[in-house]
């Protein structure tokens, strides 16, 4: 049979402008690359990824004139709300210019599920919207729930309630639900709300997951959407490792040959991406955990990680050194790159879906510590569901660091939870093989992009 190919087509990508956002929305721009597609990337000047990463592609910047200074003064849902409206009317100017060239045919206009104003932006140049979600389908599924919730009066979340079940969604607690720190908690359900409905308003949506995983959360979000549903994960492993790189921070590569003098399985690797924060009592917490473990570890700091410091200067001076070549820290890891080492042993990671899965993909059990929104989702199932990983419960607490390690790297509970991930990680790696289900998946994907008509 021919293979169906996206030659002489152009597809316009918009990410959002955050570092795990703009890594699968780049990703996905490879996939399709490699099916023949031209490919667009249509970008806000904050946060914009580096060109040179990606020669093969067109990088467009749209001048939503968002300061660094003015971003860093507000929180994260109402600078995602900003984006939201500062971007549509250079987004239309740019699509205008775009629209009205003869010399390629622009086919679709894939966009970040967050940037919901993309879709009136193309519904009024007549331009199908597919959406790209960044997180896992189960999430989304809780997500597309919110309504429902809400109706049957789990918010606001109330700190009494918090081990109680959500009979709506098992095996979710009140606890798992999604939440980020604000100053009103009920606009980022608002926030929610909207993105979902304009996800629907789309013309599909491609995950970064794959079938085997969330089987159940992807057949929920076909009942609930009449819109087709991709999941074409996990998308860095279509690729070579290492192929491509869209990193906004450099990555300290001294760190791998670090990991080279430690044995194998040894090491914990700790980050917590690159939006949360933590206080610096919880940083002096993990701290002392790490190193009264008596485990090797490696631990990514990145400036601005600790609220109110600059970078390690709440560290106990020689804290380190004491440390006689036990923990290496970094401001910012090639994080594929370590958890494909060999000396890594687990992940103590905040559950960011494209860290829980990077960690899937490598075979690697997690400790995880979920900090906001999708988080915490993503870290029932990877205790409790997948059980690749174990949950710290409660505040962190040296003590309770230290024990929850060393179950993870020693004893029964580890073994059991590497055996799991490892078989899942397997199952990724067929799901991207001829005849799986990522790699079907995504043959639909190109065959549907190809008929839609704008
Ligand atoms: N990452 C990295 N180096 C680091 C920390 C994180 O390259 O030191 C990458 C990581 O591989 C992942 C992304 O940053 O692809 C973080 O995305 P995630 O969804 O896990 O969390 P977020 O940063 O969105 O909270």
């Amino acid at each position: 049979m021919e293979k169906v190919t996206g030659k002489g087509h152009r597809l316009l990508l918009m990410p959002l402008p955050f570092q795990g956002h703009i890594t699968p929305l780049l990703h996905l721009g490879d996939i399709l690359y490699s099916k023949g597609f031209s490919i667009t990337i249509i970008h806000t000047s904050f946060n914009s990824p580096d060109p040179s990463t990606h020669p093969h592609f067109t990088f467009l910047p749209i001048h939503e004139s968002l300061s660094e200074s003015e971003a860093s003064s507000i929180d994260s849902l109402h600078l995602v709300d900003l984006i939201n409206v500062r971007i549509i009317q250079p987004l239309k100017e740019c699509l205008d210019k775009l629209m009205r060239s003869k010399e390629e045919t622009v086919s679709c206009f894939i966009a970040d599920a967050v940037l919901h104003s993309t879709q009136s932006v193309c519904d009024g140049f007549k331009l199908r919207r597919l959406v790209l979600r960044t997180g896992g389908a189960t999430s989304f599924v809780v997500f597309a729930s919110i309504p429902l919730l809400r109706e049957n009066g789990y918010f606001p979340i109330q700190e009494s309630r918090l081990e109680e079940p959500v009979v709506e969604l098992p095996p979710l607690k009140v606890k798992d639900l999604p939440k980020i720190e604000t100053r009103d908690p009920e606009a980022f359900y608002e926030f929610v709300v909207q993105f979902v409905e304009e996800c629907k308003a789309s013309s599909g949506v491609i995950w970064n997951s794959f079938e085997e995983l969330e089987s159940s959360a992807l057949a929920k979000l076909r009942q609930l959407f009449s819109i087709p549903i991709y999941p074409i994960g996990p998308f860095h492993k279509h690729f070579p490792e290492g192929s491509t790189s869209s990193s906004l921070l450099t990555p300290d590569t001294s760190c791998i040959s670090w990991l080279d003098t430690q044995e194998h399985n040894s090491v914990v690797y700790v980050s917590f991406g690159s939006i949360a924060s933590i206080t610096k009592a919880e940083f002096l917490e993990i701290a002392w955990g790490l190193a009264n473990s008596m485990q090797p570890f490696l631990w990514v700091v990145r400036p601005g990680l600790i609220r109110g410091s600059e970078w390690l200067e709440p560290l106990p001076s020689r804290f380190m050194e004491n440390l006689g070549g036990r923990g290496y820290i970094v401001k910012w890891a090639p994080q594929e790159q370590v958890l494909a080492h060999v000396a890594v042993g687990a992940f103590w990671t905040h559950n960011g879906w494209n860290s829980t899965l990077e960690s899937i993909c490598e075979g690697v059990p997690m400790i995880c510590s979920p900090c906001f929104a999708d988080q915490k989702v993503n870290a029932k199932y990877v205790s409790d569901v997948w059980r690749v990983g174990v949950k710290l419960e409660n505040k962190l607490d040296r003590e309770e660091i230290e024990k929850t390690i060393r179950k993870v790297m020693v004893g029964d509970e580890g073994k059991e939870i590497k055996d799991n991930v490892l078989d899942l990680k397997e199952k990724a790696k067929i799901s991207l093989k001829e005849g799986g289900s990522s790699y079907s998946s995504l043959d639909g994907l190109v065959t549907d992009i190809l008929s839609l008509k704008s």
